[in-house]
């Protein structure tokens, strides 16, 4: 411990008494990031308390042993000491840049959030409105785009949300008459009634053989007894799976005049269209009754001349009635004028769900909102035990809320030429 011994003699004692200041967060992309008075070895940076601390000797001794150049002590602002000869050095006798390590922690460098006084308010109140409630929470950390200490978005869709690399997850029944198939990423609801089944979405092309159909067997569900399926939103993981069902079943597809609109368009790489043909224009308020179960659509488009529609079906748990809506146009995307039709379908549908006095909230997304957590629970459910997925209407409307504030958060940080996460500068002209 020669060397420390020589640490300890330099001026130490005097240097201590000068360190009253806390060491503040770091960033060390320069010199005078580090702290006066840091102890510097190799990709290792201690204060000088942790350095005189006898129970770290070892590790420091270690860090010595492993780096086999010098030991500098930043004295000030103009330079480092030498420890093996006590010369004073210039700032450039250490490239700062590999350090990695502060008191033996691994030194993360803190992300600058760009936000303004306003955008962080307003990330306040959509951190209290999810408060503890774990589903509401994704759904904050997600549509907020909350990053994590590292600037790393908090939650990302899982990585096979690719074409074609989609994972089945286990079919679940959800409620009496409500069943999800499909993948860890997107999903389909099956509403069982009287004279058939209603299909909420139907997945990538490919779901329907490899997940939507398999899902089914397993469930024990007749897929020819899906009579509608009913489209939320016009993406390729909503919508491709729907043409299988009309070419096979002849299974009738809803979706909004905007999307139908485009249909004709939707090719593949070969040519061919993937989309179903028209059927049937879901239209603002209206009522699909199917034997013993009527769907109300509400429209709830996203963007400026958007389509997207969304449901609401009464559900039954163990007999008991209960309201479930799914929100088909979750992600808020777009230009300003966007997020303002954004937030008006959020308000028009909030005036729906609050009419039909809506008690169950569940994305077509599971890894979103927590649901292939709450399926897994409901499937090793012990009787007596509470369905996860009926959340009262008090929650029930916060989640809409919570995606009305996630959209002012965004709608901030575009006006104030942010880019979604608040991390960086966007140019605000050419900004979709
Ligand atoms: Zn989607």
């Amino acid at each position: 411990m020669k060397i420390l011994k020589r640490i300890m003699m330099m001026g130490f004692i005097a240097l201590i008494v000068m360190l009253t200041k806390p060491v503040m967060a770091l960033e060390l992309s320069s010199f005078t990031d580090v702290p006066n008075f840091s102890v510097v070895i190799g990709e290792n940076m201690y204060n000088l308390d942790y350095a005189n601390d006898p129970t770290n000797e070892s590790l420091i001794s270690a860090a010595i042993v492993k780096n086999k150049g010098d030991v500098f002590v930043k004295t000030d602002d103009s330079g480092w000491i030498k420890n093996s000869d006590g010369t004073k050095v210039s700032k450039d006798s250490v490239d700062v840049s590999t350090i990695k390590f502060n008191n033996g922690a691994a030194i993360t460098t803190a992300v600058k959030v760009l936000d303004t006084p306003e955008i962080v308010a307003e990330m306040e109140k959509a951190r209290s409105l999810a408060g503890d409630d774990k589903s509401l929470l994704l759904t904050q950390l997600l549509q907020s785009r909350d990053l994590d200490v590292n600037g790393v978005p908090t939650v990302a869709p899982p990585v096979h949300i690719a074409e074609g690399s989609e994972v089945p997850t286990e079919p679940t029944k959800l409620f009496d008459n409500l069943y999800y198939v499909g993948g860890t990423n997107v999903g389909s609801f099956i509403i069982t009634t009287t004279d058939g089944y209603i299909m909420i979405d139907a997945g990538y092309d490919y779901s329907p053989e490899t997940m939507i159909l398999p899902g089914m067997k397993k469930l024990g569900l007749d897929p020819a007894k899906i009579k509608y399926i009913l489209i939320t939103h016009a993406g390729p993981d909503h919508v491709g799976g729907a043409k299988y069902f009309q070419d096979n079943y002849g299974t009738k597809i809803v979706m909004s005049q905007e999307e139908w609109a485009v249909a004709p368009t939707k090719k593949d790489a070969n040519g061919v269209n993937t989309w179903p043909t028209q059927d049937i224009i879901g239209t603002d308020g209206q009522k699909l009754t199917l034997g013993d179960t009527a769907i109300t659509i509400v429209k709830t488009p996203r963007q400026v001349n958007g389509g997207g529609l969304s449901y609401i079906a009464p559900v039954f748990d163990n007999g008991e009635p209960h309201m479930f809506a799914t929100y088909g146009n979750t992600n808020v995307v777009g230009t300003l004028a966007d997020k303002v039709v954004y937030r008006d379908s959020i308000k028009h549908f909030l005036s729906y769900t609050d009419n039909a006095k809506v008690d169950v909230v569940i994305s077509d997304h599971p890894f979103a909102d927590g649901s292939l957590e709450k399926m897994e629970e409901l499937r090793n459910l012990k009787p007596g035990e509470p369905n996860p997925f009926v959340l009262g209407q008090e929650r029930s409307r916060r989640f809409f809320e919570l995606l009305d504030q996630c959209a002012v958060i965004l709608t901030g940080r575009q006006a104030a030429g942010l880019d979604e996460t608040g991390t960086k500068r966007i140019d605000n002209t050419s900004s979709k």
